[in-house]
């Protein structure tokens, strides 16, 4: 079994308001797809977040690469390519879509150098990667929502990274582009091997893509395959009575009530 590169060992995080996340025990193996599911305020952006040292562990410990120390300049944490959720770039900023992209290279060349031939090609590549190459000059505002998606994508590979942390990345997306997202995600899981944590409250788009399921409220209520993970009993506790598991030809189909959707 691969080693375990991000490792929670009993962490609590609590903000001022409560325990976001409590006691979380969770290993994440090199070169897997796990899915983060539960829903809203269940902990899912602060378990990425705490993966990346942007907050800290009240209790227990976040280990990355066999590295527990909590400096956000880690260069352990430099092989974590973050796609934050989603906030629609402010149209008026005039950045472009290959600039944006290059601030995923400020980790390795450090922000008040210029980036070098190396790092123009890496840009290029990665905008190549999510088919985004012709768009390169325009401004970032200019795109659409799921285009933006696309080169914050971009700009996380940009970071040459090991592991990919994605949070919500299809919320807001019409339903035609949210497939071209998760194809592209499972296709760098595939053929990369990158080892990704994605976060999403639709476990329906989840469930055919990933390796584990991670299912979070605060606690981690279950862990292990979509078929394991994916029980009326396991979801119930959680979502209330309404939820209904059918199991169908391309695997388990999760049905909520109206309030979830
Ligand atoms: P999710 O991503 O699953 O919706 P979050 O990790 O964002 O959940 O939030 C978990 C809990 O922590 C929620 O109750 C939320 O209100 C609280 N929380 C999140 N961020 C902050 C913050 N910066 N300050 C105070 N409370 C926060
Ligand atoms: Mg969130």
């Amino acid at each position: 079994m691969p080693k375990p590169i991000i490792q929670f060992s009993q962490t609590t995080v609590q903000y001022p308001s409560g325990n976001a996340l409590e006691a979380l025990d969770l290993e994440v193996r090199d070169g897997e797809f796990l899915g983060i599911i539960g829903p809203n305020g269940s902990g899912k952006t602060t378990l990425l977040k705490a993966i990346l040292g942007l907050i800290l562990a009240t209790r227990g410990s976040v280990q990355v690469f066999d590295c527990a120390c909590e400096a956000l300049r880690c260069h352990h944490r430099a092989r974590i390519g973050y796609v934050p959720q989603k906030e629609r770039a402010d149209p008026a900023f005039p950045i472009t879509v290959r600039e944006t992209v290059m601030m995923g290279r400020y980790s390795s060349i450090g922000l008040l150098r210029y980036p070098g031939q190396k790092d123009r090609e890496i840009v290029q590549d990665a905008l190549q990667k999510v088919d985004m190459a012709e768009l390169a000059d325009q401004p970032l505002g200019h795109l659409s929502g799921g285009q933006q998606q696309r080169i914050l994508i971009a700009r996380a590979l940009a970071q040459e990274p090991d592991v990919l942390l994605l949070d919500e990345p299809t919320t807001g997306i019409d339903a035609p582009t949210q497939h071209v997202i998760l194809d592209l995600i499972h296709h760098l899981h595939r053929e990369q091997g990158l080892t990704i944590l994605l976060v999403s409250h639709d476990i329906n788009q989840l469930s055919p893509i990933v390796d584990r399921l991670a299912l979070l409220k605060n606690r981690l209520y279950a862990l292990g395959t979509p078929r394991e993970v994916l029980k009326q009993e396991v979801l119930s506790q959680i979502y209330g009575k309404e939820v209904v598991v059918t199991d169908r030809e391309r695997g388990t189909y999760v049905i909520m009530g109206d309030h979830h959707a």
